[in-house]
């Protein structure tokens, strides 16, 4: 930067600018949106400029000296004349000035900027002269994202941050003014309405002196990946979210959908990353709430179903804070729909399991034997690594081992993969076809289907 922009102090003090013709009034129109006093340095002035002095609008000094310049705030040097700016100009230096002589950079401690003005919203544009023209386009895209009223919402919340201060603790404040700035008080300022806005904000208030603002949790249901099988209310409230924490199986087409300036934490587990323990993500998510935004846990498929719901409801709950569950469409149904059949079928499978086969460390194993029966369609998450193990127990159970396994990895993803293979078979096929999770793994045992003899020795 060879130019560093800063808002100059001007309440109180006076701008000097010398020179009577069409370039000092250019200035002058500007220097009148500031709080400085105006003193005009000519001999001769134009009908504007007169009109400022006759009205008292500024000031005139005919005689040039150093001794105007001395306390200005600024001094522009706009003669019409290379004799007279040089002269001006070193006049103001003497007098110790911050000059800008109207082009002649060479001459200019200061250049003036482009301006968007909301006041007391003010955006200051500069290219340091390279490009004028991008500056402008710069400019008019800022005047459109800062509508009219902005300056007065900006007022209105200046006049009432002592209030607010006394009002709201301060971990509050921040959602207070993102309340006031992205919510109803903006949009109401939007449409000119004022008073609409100024009272709604007073009625905030109000009512924030009765309980602090008050952060909401969503444990939400991401689906399997594919984003059109969101729920409606997933949707919405991905798109009110404040914050999103979600983990590594939630496809980012579904991100996409969420609030394009919600603050997205992936808290997942990342190959060679650190992984967020489960009681970290709970604090995180009751902090996030606690300080008033409102937070979406997005999960994976449906949250109720080997997603840890438990965990994360309890603390919300210990913390007092608001907490729902939006149910999702859970990969066995999409896997079910991948393969083109119900996961249950009237005659054939009268009972559907879910089953996790990465549990808890330490517990025992689930006991598959006793999962899988006659009539059952038994749909295992989190599998791949454990089914030669799976596989075995259940063999050794004595169940069939021509036994249908059907696996989807992926479902509803442009990477979703199906196999099919003999329960005998299942780690082999996993194997060469290098499936690995996510994958729901179906065993399917249809009535009727006869148990082979039990190979356990123990008879
Ligand atoms: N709550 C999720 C399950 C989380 S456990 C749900 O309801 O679907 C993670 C396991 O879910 C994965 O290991 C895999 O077994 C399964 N899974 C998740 N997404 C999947 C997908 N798109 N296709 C197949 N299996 C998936």
């Amino acid at each position: 930067m060879k130019t560093f922009p800063m808002f100059l102090q001007m309440a109180g003090r006076h701008v000097v600018i010398v020179g009577g013709g069409e370039q000092a009034a250019q200035k002058a129109r500007l220097m009148l949106k500031t709080e400085a006093r105006l003193v005009l340095v000519a001999q001769e002035l134009d009908a504007e400029l007169a009109g400022l002095v006759a009205e008292g609008r500024a000031e005139l000094v005919t005689a040039l000296s150093a001794q105007v310049f001395r306390g200005a705030a600024l001094v522009f040097v706009a003669t019409g004349c290379v004799g007279l700016d040089y002269a001006a100009h070193a006049l103001a230096k003497e007098a110790g000035a911050l000059v800008n002589v109207v082009d002649r950079p060479a001459l200019c401690d200061a250049t003036t900027p482009s301006i968007v003005d909301r006041d007391p919203v003010v955006v200051a544009i500069s290219t340091e002269g390279t490009a004028p023209v991008l500056a402008r386009q710069i400019r008019s895209k800022i005047e459109t994202l800062l509508e009219p009223g902005l300056g007065e919402l900006a007022a209105l919340a200046g006049r009432l941050r002592p209030q607010v201060n006394r009002q709201i603790p301060q971990r509050e404040r921040r959602f207070f003014w993102d309340w006031v700035f992205g919510g109803p008080p903006r949009q109401a300022m939007a449409r000119g309405a004022g008073r609409a806005a100024l009272k709604l904000v007073k009625d905030r208030l109000e009512g924030a002196g009765a309980g602090p603002v008050q952060g909401a949790i969503a444990l939400v249901g991401a689906g399997p990946g594919a984003a059109d099988l969101l729920t409606l209310r997933a949707l919405r409230l991905l798109q009110e979210a404040d914050v999103i924490y979600y983990d590594r199986l939630v496809d980012p087409a579904v991100l996409e959908l969420a609030r394009r300036d919600a603050e997205r934490v992936f808290v997942g587990k990342e190959v060679g990353a650190c992984s967020w323990p489960q009681d970290r993500i709970n604090a995180v998510i009751v902090a996030a709430a606690r300080q008033g935004r409102k937070v979406v846990r997005l999960k994976s498929g449906d949250p109720g179903i080997f997603g840890r719901v438990t965990e994360e409801l309890e603390s919300a709950r210990a913390a007092g804070l608001p907490v729902e569950i939006v149910p999702g469409v859970t990969a066995a149904s999409a896997a079910a729909a991948s393969l083109g059949r119900g996961l249950t079928e009237r005659g054939q499978t009268d009972r559907l399991l879910l089953a996790t086969a990465t549990c808890k460390p330490g517990d025992p194993e689930p006991d598959w034997a006793q999962m899988l029966q006659p009539g059952t369609t038994l749909a295992v998450y989190m599998g791949v690594q454990k089914a030669a193990l799976i596989v075995d127990r259940l063999q050794a159970a004595g169940i069939p081992s021509q036994i249908e396994a059907e696996i989807v990895a992926n479902a509803s993803t442009p990477q979703e993969r199906v196999i099919r293979c003999l329960l005998s078979g299942l780690p082999e096929a996993l194997d060469q076809a290098q499936i690995t999770n996510p994958a729901v793994i179906f065993l399917r045992w249809p009535k009727g289907a006869a148990r082979t003899v039990v190979k356990s020795a123990a008879a």
